[in-house]
This record gives C-alpha cells, structure tokens and sequence, in this order.
C-alpha cells in the first residue's frame, strides 16, 4: 500500500518506518526542512532503540521517502496519517492548529478517494473537525479515521510492531477494510484490532494516559505515606502488584511523571471534562499532586545543606523524562535543576542521550559532562533523576572518591537500602526510609 505520514516527530517517524518494513511505500513528510534533509541523507533524528537499523534498511530499499511537499506526498497515497503535535494551548486544551491548517490543506490537494487517519492525541469530537475541515474544499470522497497511538518512547519500535491492541475508531465500511489491511501484520499473534466510533476512539487514549498517570500518582502518594508511616513503598508495591486487578506495571513510585503525553493529556481530557459540564475531580488531583512530586527530593536535600544550597555544586545523573529516549519534554530533572540553580547551587548534569536537546533549552546554565563519573568531580552530592540501566549498578567506591559528600539523593529508587547502609551511604529515596545521618 502507499502511505503517506505527515509529521516526522517521534510518532511519525515511527509509524513511517514500522509501515515500511511490512512491505508498504511510505512517504514521510514535515515542514521542518533541516529534520527532511537529515532523513532524506540517511541520519535518524531522534534516538529510540532498533529505529535506525529498521529506518536504515527501508531507506536502502527504497520503501521510505522524505519530503517537506504535502502534494507531493500524497499525491499517490490512498492512505493519509497524521502524526502532528498537539501542544497544550493557553487553556491546557489540546491545540489543533497543526491537524486542521494539514486537513485545510488537504481538502484543497486530493484528487481521488483517501482514508485520512489521525493518530496524534486529540480531543473527543476532532474528527468531525478533521472532516469539515477537508470537506470544505474536497471535490472528491474521503473518510476520516481515528486511531491513537499507544507507542511508549523507549520501546516504541517493540509497540508498534507488537502492539497489546489496535484501537480504530471508524464508521465507514470501506475504511474499515483498509485499516483492517493494513494493521493484519501486527496482529498476527491475535492481539485485538478494536473497531469503534470516532469518539470512543478519541475518549480511549486520554482514558488510557489519564489512568496510567493516576496509577503513578497513587503511588507517589502512598510513598508520601511510607515515608510519614515508616513502611517500605517496596513492600508495599510488592504486596498490591501481585494481586492481578492490579498488576505489576506503573507501581513504581518517583519525583513525578512528565514526557510529551501524560502532562498534556490528563490537562487536555481535564478541560474537555469542563468543557462538557463534569468536573474531573480525580484528574485534578493528578496534577496537583504531580507538580509537587516532582520536587519531592529538594526539600530533603536542603535539609542535608542546613537548607543552604549556596555555592554548592550538585551531580545530576539522568535528564531525560524516562530511560532509553532523548525526549526532555516535561522532564522531572529540568524542575529540579530550576529549583536547584534559584537556590543558588550549581549542577553538572549526565544523560547518555538527551544532553544536547537540554543543552538547546539550558544553553550553558549548567555543565554538560562526558560521563557519569565526569559529573561528580568536585560535586557535593548526586541526584538520580531518571532511571537509565547505566545507574543501576554503579562503582561506589569511585562515587565514594569523587563525591565531596557520600550522600546520594535518588528520585527513582535504583538501589538496595541494606547494601547503601553496608557501604554507609547518606542515602535518600521515595517511599522508603533514609539511610544514614547528616551530622
Ligand atoms: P513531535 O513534536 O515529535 O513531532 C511532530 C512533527 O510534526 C514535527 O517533526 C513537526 O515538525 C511536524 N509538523 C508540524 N507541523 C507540520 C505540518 N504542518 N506539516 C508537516 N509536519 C508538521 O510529536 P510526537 O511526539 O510525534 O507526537 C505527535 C502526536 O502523537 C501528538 O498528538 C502526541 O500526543 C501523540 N502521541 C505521542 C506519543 C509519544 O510518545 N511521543 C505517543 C502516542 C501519541
């Protein structure tokens, strides 16, 4: 089949890629010229694991393309996706300029029957706009497709090929029969592809971001407990996650969920909630309790300082919102390296991956070091930030060595209490007792 994608951003590149490698021609394209020129010459633009082989080997093979012309791209593609940002506007409501300035476009370029299908997130009831929008140039039949995106940066190759479901939110035959087409090589195994309205289709990803959000922030809360309580947040993880209502997944409690998807959506399905008169009590919550959690650890750190954070120099391991991606949108680190410079600290920072987008956003405010050992030379402490596997199993006797201080302060819980006690670490987490004394 020939697709076309427009929007080359994490979803997209993805989605043209893993559409590639099951045999389809795919035209990707995006208005930022300089993304479409490194694309075009065989370098990936975002970092995400098994991506470049599998972009690389549809390049050589001629099913992947680039182009900043959206006539172009779709002139010979029955199949449209649209895989554009949706940033929260002034109001927190997702921001549909990109999706329907593309879908005013297209109305005015396609020249023959097209299934255009959004898998950007987007509101309950975008569809009926993605339609009016096209509709009202469109001199030919089209059909407006819902189908979000589940994708997680870090596995999002491993999602897309292998997805738990396909969510399709369609009312038209013909559509179905395209999408069904389309989606039977990654069902294989006989995970479900889900066909319901546009609506529903819509409603589904904000429910699933917004549960998942609140599932973190239940536990963010229920560490606040332990610590107030003297249980273990361990313990307790353990003990909920193994009944299988629950679940083990998304119990691990940290300094607050961020990236591009879960802040935006829960604020985007909150305002929608408003919208259509029904106050979302719980979500607001999330929030709330979100925007504090991520400077959990900067209360205790000041503690440890007589709560002066002048003149001292902080490591920071992790900057990325989550492990194995370079995407900082929203990341927890960059609260924490705003709340740590206004006290007047300073911070050498480690990322393996997201350091140069940081860079763009912080410029030169704080050190970027070649290694995560380089970031503690002369540091009084070390956050722990992000969870990447590098950090798990550290030299302590070298962090021991560099560190002004033996006092790490750790926003995602990486290391045994018992074992940072053995080697007498000051040793502070989430959910879980400190180790050690500061005098
Ligand atoms: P992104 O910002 O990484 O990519 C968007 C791309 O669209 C950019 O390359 C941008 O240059 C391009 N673009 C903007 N206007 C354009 C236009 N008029 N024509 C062509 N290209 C244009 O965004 P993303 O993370 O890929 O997210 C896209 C959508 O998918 C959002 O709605 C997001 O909520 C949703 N989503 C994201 C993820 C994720 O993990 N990133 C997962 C599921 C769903």
């Amino acid at each position: 089949m020939k697709i076309a994608v427009v929007g080359t951003g994490y979803v997209g590149l993805v989605t043209g890629t893993c559409f590639a490698e099951t045999g389809n021609n795919v035209i990707c394209v995006d208005i930022d010229k300089n993304k479409v020129d490194k694309l075009s010459s065989g370098q990936i633009t975002i970092y995400e694991p098994g991506l470049e082989k599998l972009f690389l080997r549809n390049q050589k093979e001629g099913r992947l393309h680039f182009t900043t012309s959206l006539a172009d791209a779709v002139k010979d593609a029955k199949i449209i996706f649209l895989a554009l940002p949706t940033p929260p506007g002034e109001d927190g409501s997702a921001d549909l300029k990109y999706i329907l300035g593309v879908a005013d476009d297209l109305g005015k370029i396609i020249k023959e029957y097209k299934v255009i299908i959004d898998k950007s997130t987007v509101p309950v009831g975008t569809a009926e706009k993605v339609h009016a929008a096209v509709a009202k140039n469109a001199t030919v039949a089209f059909d407006i497709v819902s189908n979000p995106e589940f994708l997680r940066e870090g596995v999002a190759v491993d999602d897309f090929m292998k997805p738990d479901r396909v969510v399709i939110g369609t009312t038209s035959e013909k559509a179905k029969k395209v999408m069904n087409d389309l989606y039977a090589p990654f069902v294989r195994q006989g995970n479900p592809i889900i066909f319901m309205d546009e609506k529903s289709a819509e409603l589904t990803k904000y429910a699933a971001n917004s549960f998942l959000a609140t599932k973190i922030t239940f536990m963010n809360e229920i560490a606040q407990l332990c610590e107030r309580m003297g249980a273990d947040v361990d313990m307790v993880r353990k003990g909920i996650g193994s009944d299988e209502r629950i679940g083990k997944r998304f119990l691990f409690p940290g300094i607050g969920y961020g990236g591009s998807c879960f802040p935006k959506d829960v604020q985007a399905l909150v305002k929608s909630s408003t919208e259509a008169d029904y106050d979302f009590k719980i979500l607001n919550a999330v929030m709330d309790i979100n925007e504090k959690q991520k400077l959990h650890l900067l209360p205790k750190i000041k503690a440890y300082f007589n709560n002066d954070l002048k003149g001292k120099k902080i490591a920071l391991w992790g900057l990325a919102f989550k492990p194995n991606t370079d995407d900082i949108r929203e990341a927890p680190a960059l609260y924490m390296i705003d709340a740590l410079l206004k006290e007047g600290a300073s911070v050498a920072a480690y990322d393996p991956e997201a350091m140069n987008n940081v860079r763009t956003v912080l410029g030169t405010s704080i050190t970027f070091c070649e290694g995560q050992y380089d970031a503690l030379k002369d540091a009084d402490i070390l956050i722990i930030a992000t969870e990447w596997s590098e950090f798990r199993t550290p030299d302590f006797d070298r962090i021991t060595k560099l560190l002004k201080h033996k006092a790490i302060f750790d926003g995602r819980n990486l290391f045994d209490l018992k074992h940072m006690e053995e080697m007498g670490f000051y040793y502070v987490s989430v959910g879980r007792k400190t180790i050690g004394s500061n005098n």
